[in-house]
């Protein structure tokens, strides 16, 4: 591994002692007074290391990083990538819409997966020329086929298959097994590739897998890839030649890398996990497909947050910020943890605290007895690593505006989107 992607880019830092945190060389203070906050800020240099280290790591066979686009949706993150090369996986007709919005060209390198895609969305997709559809069940194939047939273009499709591989992770993000809704089942996969076969509408064009989100050990992947290329090979030697394999998405990242001095870099974990797929696929000439999302995006943003003001109940010590779960559900949904740093650090010990928003929701909660530098209403703070399932998974619960988002890199920075405004909130419905 080069010496260069053994230390990777860490875009939010303090610039010297007493100094505010900065992203890339754009300080928080200065945007948080320019757009407000709750601000999702994003470091444009971080998301193209990290789409750069998956396209350097299978740079030795033909392949596509299909960015996915669930991750963070927003316009200007899929054209810095689509500019890069990168293809796109989406589960939805809207995210096709958005891809076509950011990068038109980029139409034919996406793959379509998700457990339910309507009529609608598979004609939108078979009339805009995408690349693949991984499909999830015989029903969706039957409709596919429909779709194809009525349109007079034939679907290349992929068959999303369940190989059974136990990831550890959270059980909500958790998708390779046989209990989960995802996939079809691995045993009946070849006896529906040779029916499709010989439906003209059809072309079986490769073959895909997804175990999973913030998987951190290289081992499932591996394991995953190795009884999907068996059955690439067995369709093979009955004349059914897939093109494409898809390994899907799902490399984790470590929340508590700044608190652990043995972290393994990024760029390592980038190579384990390219190194558990290759060997794998040894010997199988194909396409290789991957549709990491995570990996590119999270720890290239941070959502920047004021302090509202410290509340003391009984013992316990409430900092309320006036970001909350629907700008960042992910602590609430699923416990997760994000580091908090104060922007701008005062002096004195850490004190044991509850990061919390205003929703009216116990549930509400940023972090619960964290120690943190001592904080005063009107302080920045930043949730770190948020820049992947935080805003695309945001909400106007307790009909609060969704935030702003700014994509810095170098010292230049600017508006994704703007803040939304009550006008945006009210503009779908009839009183
Ligand atoms: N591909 C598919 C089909 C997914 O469902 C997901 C997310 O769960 C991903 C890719 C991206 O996963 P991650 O963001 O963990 O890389």
């Amino acid at each position: 591994m080069s010496p260069d992607l053994q230390n990777s880019f860490r875009p939010f830092q303090h610039s010297g002692a007493g100094s505010a945190l900065h992203c890339d060389g754009v300080s928080l203070e200065t945007l948080a007074k320019q757009y407000g906050t709750p601000l999702y800020v994003y470091s444009a240099t971080q998301i193209l290391e990290r789409l750069g280290m998956f396209q350097q790591a299978f740079a030795g066979r033909d392949h596509l990083v299909c960015y996915a686009v669930k991750a963070n949706s927003s316009l200007a993150i899929l054209k810095l990538q689509a500019d890069r090369g990168a293809g796109f996986d989406i589960v939805s007709g809207g995210e096709l819409e958005r891809v076509m919005k950011a990068a038109p060209q980029a139409v034919g390198r996406v793959v379509f997966s998700g457990v339910g895609k309507t009529a609608a969305e598979i004609d939108r997709a078979l009339e805009a020329g995408i690349l693949e559809f991984n499909v999830e069940s015989e029903a969706e194939l039957e409709l596919l086929a429909m779709r194809a047939r009525k349109l007079k273009v034939k679907a290349r499709f992929a068959l999303r298959v369940n190989p059974d591989v136990f990831a550890e992770t959270h059980p909500y993000i958790s998708t390779g097994l046989r209990e989960h809704k995802f996939g079809i089942d691995i045993r009946k996969a070849v006896e529906i590739y040779r029916a499709a076969a010989r439906n003209k509408w059809l072309e079986p064009y490769g073959i895909s897998v997804h175990i999973g989100s913030q998987i951190r050990s290289a081992d499932p992947f591996g394991a995953a890839m190795e009884r999907v290329c068996k059955l690439a090979m067995q369709l093979k030697r009955e004349g059914i030649r897939l093109k494409v394999v898809d390994a899907g998405g799902g490399l984790g990242i470590d929340y508590h890398e700044r608190a652990d001095a043995k972290a393994v870099s990024p760029a390592a974990k980038v190579q384990e996990y390219a190194a558990a797929i290759e060997k794998a696929l040894e010997g199988f000439d194909c396409k290789l497909l991957i549709e990491p999302g995570r990996f590119i995006v999270a720890q290239a943003g941070a959502l920047v947050t004021r302090v509202l003001n410290v509340k003391k109940n009984g013992k316990k010590t409430f900092v309320i910020t006036d970001a909350a779960m629907n700008d960042l559900i992910r602590p609430a949904l699923y416990q997760a943890y994000h580091e908090i740093v104060p922007v701008r650090p005062r002096s004195g010990r850490a004190r044991a605290v509850d990061v919390v928003g205003p929703v009216c929701e116990t549930g509400d909660f940023f972090a619960r007895d964290r120690m943190l530098k001592p904080v005063e209403a009107g302080d920045l703070v930043a949730l770190l690593d948020a820049g992947a399932y935080g805003m695309a998974q945001s909400s106007n619960y307790n009909s609060r505006f969704r935030p702003a988002e700014v994509l810095v890199e170098g010292k230049q920075q600017r508006l994704i989107r703007r803040r939304e405004e009550i006008k945006d909130l009210l503009a779908t419905e009839i009183a």
